[in-house]
């Protein structure tokens, strides 16, 4: 998997340079540059975009009932996951040949393969691994990095978090949390091999003043770093133990969409 991810990450990074080698990456140029048309339509819940191929041409359907219009963050990032499955040779081959195309949950919604790795190529079109690199260097810890660099790269804060602590940049783990449940978690190399991205499921087995707690009960409070220990999130962390790490909890509300959790050291 390791050869295929990088694979997409070298597609995605020569297209950025190709089209946009100093300016923020533009989905929607790249779409009509390639000869691809779209619109952004009513679907309802059914997905947040689709490729289609009919008539030998291309078009991305957007649906404006779950990202908005072209404006907002997660639409350009369900722009940049069509484009690609265009890219993707074997995406676009499979389309070609008279494949169904996906209906799309982008932004690491879903674990189907095909999806992943579109997912994989719109982190890298929309923050290419130097600009990133360089950029993400130039930042604070925590939350105020994550913010800075999504309004620099025009990406959604949950895509943002997860491409910081997989860029390894500083250790850090992210997790992104409804009040129903924790829907995913990354951790950067420092800290995989303690957590394996396990962190509990369940919020309800996060303590009450947790500010991850605090914030999914009420958006509108302002968040506080505070101290936490790592065993409070990774059930294998045993309490107490040489790698029950302190840590400082950062959170940043996605308002009706939930929070996302930063787990950092302080040193
Ligand atoms: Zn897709």
């Amino acid at each position: 998997m390791t050869s295929r991810c990088d694979e997409i990450e070298e597609l995605a990074g020569f297209v950025a340079d190709s089209y946009f080698p100093n300016d923020k990456i533009d989905p929607y140029k790249l779409a009509e540059a390639n000869g691809i048309s779209y619109n952004f339509g009513h679907y309802e819940d059914a997905f947040d975009g689709l490729l289609e191929y009919r008539d030998h041409a291309f078009h991305i359907y957007g649906n404006a009932d779950r990202i908005r219009d072209e404006s907002y963050p997660r639409a350009r990032f369900t722009f940049a996951h069509e484009l690609g499955h265009y890219y993707i040779d074997e995406h676009r081959l499979s389309l070609e040949s008279g494949s169904a195309a996906v209906a799309c949950l982008t932004d690491f919604q879903s674990d189907m393969s095909v999806e992943r790795e579109a997912d994989h190529f719109a982190s890298y079109l929309l923050m290419p691994n130097q600009r990133f690199l360089s950029y993400a260097r130039t930042c604070s810890k925590g939350s105020a990095a994550i913010r800075t660099l999504a309004d620099a790269f025009g990406t959604s804060l949950s895509s943002t978090a997860i491409r910081y602590a997989r860029s390894n940049v500083s250790p850090v783990i992210v997790m992104c949390w409804t009040s129903a449940l924790r829907r995913w978690c990354w951790s950067s190399r420092d800290f995989y091999d303690l957590t394996n991205n396990w962190a509990f499921k369940d919020p309800s087995r996060l303590p009450r003043d947790a500010e991850t707690v605090r914030l999914l009960g009420d958006p509108t409070l302002t968040a506080k770093p505070r101290g936490t220990t790592l065993s409070t999130w990774f059930p294998r962390v045993r309490r107490g133990s040489l790698q029950d790490f302190i840590m400082i909890e950062d959170v940043l509300s996605l308002g009706a969409y939930g929070v996302i959790t930063l787990l950092y050291s302080e040193r």
